[in-house]
């Protein structure tokens, strides 16, 4: 296990972590949290796809370095059809990044077809100004439920003609009033790619943290150590749009959802989690102490923001939707406001939570990394949706489209972030934002060989997590990399990213 005096531990450079991966580790864990931020979450999404394309090159150096997988179908990456659900074991999210775990983990959706979503429904969620007296709230969810079950009926793996209601745990046992009873996998998923929401429930003046998870957790006392924080134990069954919508309800957004779960739980409203806590890191962290023990530390905890936001008191109203920033005097008002406070610090402070994830991990150079876009999102509102020029990655054509200034602005933003030459001491990174994402990229390329070149140690481990058993009988995931020969290797060429 690696220690404080382990060689990866002792070179502060990163590269060391990337390739420390063996028979032992292979299948530790390997975490993708996603903060919450609004449109802002297309910025993330902007990361992953470097990421995919970081993945990529580094499948086709390794092939040829270390020859294919032995008896592997796969001989070809590409990287607009990579599931990253493939590559990790558990996703969290809060808010907008609740529900982009959603999509990569519990619908294995690509990155492009996410990014695609976040185009599509942008308009419809954040393309509306809000009413101009802040209490006064138009709520819209309407449009959120609706485009979440579109995306359930046309991107399901599990049902020939999806209605678009599938639930968020993977398995439910309806004859069980809670669906935790009805799996034995506690503290041992069947690794499958997992997506965890954290919200906040609400009842009177208390707000709660809470995890809609795609699986059912308890905790083990004998394993879990004293310091975790205990959330909700067990699986929610709840549909995938409902958790969507639970994750993403911030007030002024979307009406809170109140779900009725029967005894002994009764009906619990959720509200955003982003209020609570907008970084999920640290309750990733827990949760993998929760089912591992003290002594394991997950082989990858990726934390991944949706832009640094201002560190001024400014930086309070800036980032808040709605006519707030507009307006000197309601923005001076709504400071004082504790209700005001409280929602706009916990959006715009991931980076505390960052500071101590980096003090628990003893730096960033090894399990824990943490990607946000340094600069030029400072203001940017979390419900910006500007008309403007955007140039489509598909066909090239630039035009002016709805929210075509604002996804340009971002991916300007993170474009210049993933490519600045030199690490940012002022942010105390270890090494430039490129290189973080290259180093995470080969440990989990590495960790994904190892996994194949031995499952059959454990074959249905490793079917699992490939999705093979989605529909309850053995079926190969719709995958199209799979079905390609061998022998056009060479001639798939990687297409350049929209990043590029
Ligand atoms: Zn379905």
């Amino acid at each position: 296990m690696s220690s404080a005096t382990s060689a990866s531990a002792q070179d502060k450079s990163g590269a060391t972590w990337a390739t420390a991966v063996n028979e032992e580790n292979a299948w530790d864990d390997l975490i993708l949290t996603l903060d919450g931020g609004g449109i802002r979450g297309y910025a993330s999404l902007l990361i992953l796809q470097r990421l995919t394309h970081e993945i990529v090159e580094c499948e086709k150096r390794l092939q040829e370095e270390e020859g294919p997988v032995k008896d592997s179908t796969r001989h070809t990456f590409n990287q607009d059809e990579l599931l990253l659900c493939h590559y990790f074991d558990y996703m969290y999210g809060t808010s907008t990044g609740g529900l982009i775990s959603v999509m990569l983990a519990r619908l294995r959706m690509t990155v492009p077809q996410c990014l695609e979503i976040y185009r599509q429904v942008g308009n419809d969620l954040f393309g509306h100004r809000r009413s101009v007296l802040p209490l006064a709230t138009k709520y819209r969810h309407k449009p959120l439920e609706k485009a979440v079950q579109r995306i359930v009926r046309e991107y399901c793996k599990c049902h020939e003609n999806c209605d678009g209601h599938d639930w968020h745990p993977w398995n439910i046992d309806d004859k069980a009033e809670n669906a935790s009873s009805a799996s034995s996998t506690a503290g041992q998923p069947d690794r499958i790619c997992q997506s965890i929401c954290l919200t906040a429930t609400h009842s009177g003046q208390i707000d709660e943290a809470y995890l809609l998870r795609s699986y059912p957790h308890h905790y083990d006392p004998l394993i879990a150590p004293v310091w975790v924080t205990p959330y909700n134990e067990g699986a929610d069954k709840l549909r995938i749009w409902e958790v969507t919508r639970a994750t993403s309800a911030a007030p002024f957004f979307f009406k809170m959802l109140e779900a009725d779960f029967g005894p002994p739980k009764g009906r619990i409203g959720f509200k955003d989690g982003g209020i609570r806590e907008n970084n999920p890191s640290y309750t990733a962290y827990s949760e993998h102490a929760s089912r591992k023990g003290d002594d394991e530390e997950p082989a990858l905890l990726l934390s991944i923001g949706t832009g640094r936001p201002k560190t001024s008191n400014d930086g309070f109203a800036a980032a808040w939707p709605g006519p707030l920033g507009k307006l000197p005097m309601v923005e001076k008002w709504s400071e004082k406001i504790a209700v005001f406070k409280n929602l706009l610090i916990k959006y715009t402070e991931g980076e505390n939570r960052h500071k101590m994830m980096r003090t628990i991990a003893k730096g960033e150079h090894r399990w824990y990394k943490r990607l946000n876009v340094s600069k030029g999102l400072e203001d940017m509102k979390l419900d910006n949706w500007e008309t403007g020029v955007w140039t489509n990655p598909k066909t090239g054509v630039k035009k002016v489209v709805p929210g075509g200034r604002s996804l340009s602005r971002m991916e300007e933003a993170t474009r210049e972030y993933l490519e600045r030459e030199e690490p940012d001491k002022n942010l105390q990174e270890y090494a430039p934002p490129r290189i973080v994402l290259r180093q995470v990229a080969e440990r989990l390329v590495r960790q994904r060989r190892l996994r194949e070149a031995n499952k059959m140690q454990d074959l249905r481990r490793w079917e699992t997590h490939m999705g093979q058993w989605l529909t309850g009988e053995r079926k190969e995931e719709e995958d199209k990399m799979a079905s390609i020969p061998p022998t056009s290797n060479r001639a798939s060429s990687i297409r350049e990213s929209s990043l590029h």
